[in-house]
């Protein structure tokens, strides 16, 4: 008995290792695979608007957000293979395939007519340090034909820290292709006042966690006026993320926020649904 039990434990304790391991080799090989193709991914659109009154608003772009459709697990969220694909490298192979979709997207809905005044990108830290970027970028945007200023770079203050000099070249060297940079998530990053006065941005994107409880708290309102007002003495524009509420919408505006993105406007849609979004949402 006294014998057998430290076995069983063993025993149990390498099944649950072979297991763990075979699941993560077999999600990085499918997403190997899935990178060299980009056949399985798919971008999803959701819509940003400005919203300076209840009831009324006017869609000034979209953001881009990836989808993997695995053939047996199904939709796998970017929340659970991102990370995977930063860890791998893979990432490159499918950022590239996301701004080539993206610009793509973009240039066939204003041959079509549709105006669509901006489209988002996410870059992740580890995209945004790699030394082909800026070059890919303009390369990318040049042949996509896309007028650059309609082309937004979304990053996190994670991907700036480190190296700050090397991170103020690059933000200056997307810049100067003509696109727009963002940083996403803003406020729960480690942005220095010092380094942001040098980032050639023009938008604050104020983190959905001061959205969520903003008319209950008595400080996200504060931390919401505060950001909006650093973002005009800097020059930048704002925007809240993960806005659901009526509510929620109304006391950013009483913070002077006025441009939104969240499931109140709209959950992120499929190229059709987004479509009729856009068509639907026009003049
Ligand atoms: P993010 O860039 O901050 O994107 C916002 C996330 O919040 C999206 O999740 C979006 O679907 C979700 N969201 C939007 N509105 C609401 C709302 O009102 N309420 C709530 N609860 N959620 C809302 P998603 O699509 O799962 O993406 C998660 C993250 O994965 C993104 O966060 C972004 O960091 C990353 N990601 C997505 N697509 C890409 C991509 O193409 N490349 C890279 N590098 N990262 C990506
Ligand atoms: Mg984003
Ligand atoms: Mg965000
Ligand atoms: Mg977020």
């Amino acid at each position: 008995h006294a014998k057998r039990n430290p076995e069983c434990k063993f025993v149990f304790y390498e099944a649950g290792m072979r297991e763990r391991t075979g699941f993560t080799l077999g999600l990085e090989s499918d997403l190997r695979r899935a990178a060299a193709t980009g056949d399985e991914f798919a971008l999803h659109f959701q819509p940003k608007v400005d919203m300076p009154r209840r009831g009324s608003h006017r869609v000034i772009g979209a953001e881009a957000l990836i989808r993997w459709r695995h053939p047996v697990r199904g939709l796998v969220s970017p929340a659970e293979f991102i990370p995977l694909a930063e860890e791998t490298g893979l990432i490159w192979e499918i950022g590239a395939w996301t701004l080539k979709e993206a610009c793509a997207r973009l240039a066939g809905w204003l041959a079509a007519g549709l105006d669509v005044a901006s489209v988002s990108v996410n870059l992740s830290p580890r995209q945004f340090q790699d030394a082909r970027l800026v070059n890919f970028v303009r390369d990318v945007v040049e042949s996509s034909g896309v007028p650059p200023e309609r082309l937004e770079l979304e990053l996190t203050e994670g991907a700036m820290i480190g190296d700050i000099e090397k991170a103020v070249t690059i933000l200056h060297g997307l810049k100067g292709i003509g696109i727009r940079l963002s940083i996403d998530d803003f406020g729960t990053g480690y942005s220095s006042l010092a380094y942001l006065k040098r980032f050639p941005i023009n938008t604050l994107k104020i983190d959905r966690s001061f959205v969520r409880d903003i008319v209950q708290s008595s400080t996200d309102p504060a931390i919401v006026s505060t950001i909006v007002n650093l973002a005009d003495s800097l020059g930048f524009d704002t925007i809240a993320e993960g806005v659901e509420t009526e509510e929620q919408a109304e006391m950013l505006r009483r913070q002077r926020c006025t441009r939104i993105q969240g499931f109140l406007i709209s959950r992120p849609l499929d190229v059709d649904a987004f479509e009729r979004f856009v068509a639907e949402n026009a003049g």
